[in-house]
């Protein structure tokens, strides 16, 4: 599916269309406070008016951080954050992945956890009295989970697209 097509299935939302635009979640938006160039009625905006050419290729949407906010303070209910959520699996879709994003999916699928469990990690938890994290993880299911949902041809290709070695 192209990137417009998949933008047009997430714009089909009629739910969408009850915004009018008071802006309110971006007030509430703790990234747009620190970043202003981020500004989910603006992105919003740009669903509802067809207007998204190149809406997943300047990683924007990888901004959301997911707190909900915005879906409690709307006044029309209109869940922006779960939107957010499509507008990353769709930029992933196209390969318009930021490398930390690719390198902690990359690690999760390895390893089954996204960051590396290092002996810094566990003397600074030892430090802090957190129990050591000792959990065995079956990372052939996670595989199984990655072959079947597709995942390892799309992090081959968004690997692709960043000018990155297959694995
Ligand atoms: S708070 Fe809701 S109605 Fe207001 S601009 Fe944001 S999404 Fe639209
Ligand atoms: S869910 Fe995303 S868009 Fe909504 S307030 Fe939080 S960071 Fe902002």
């Amino acid at each position: 599916m192209s990137e417009r097509e998949l933008l047009k299935r997430i714009a089909s939302d009629k739910n969408l269309l009850k915004c009018y635009q008071c802006g309110t979640c971006v007030g509430g938006c703790p990234v747009s406070r620190t970043l202003p160039q981020y500004n989910p009625r603006k992105i919003l905006e740009s669903l509802i008016t067809g207007e998204y050419s190149d809406l997943l290729s300047d990683k924007l949407v990888w901004l959301c951080a997911y707190c909900h906010s915005c879906l409690e303070r709307c006044p029309q209910r209109i869940g922006l954050s779960h939107v957010f959520v499509e507008l990353k699996n769709a930029s992933f879709k196209t390969g318009n992945v930021p490398q930390g994003i690719l390198e902690e999916v990359m690690q999760l699928v390895k390893s089954g956890r996204t960051a590396p469990l290092t002996p810094a990690v566990e003397r600074r938890r030892s430090e802090l009295n957190l129990p050591p994290l000792n959990i065995s993880i079956d990372v052939g299911e996670i595989q199984r989970i990655v072959e079947g949902t597709h995942l390892d041809s799309l992090l081959k290709a968004a690997r692709r697209k960043r000018g990155g070695k297959d694995t």
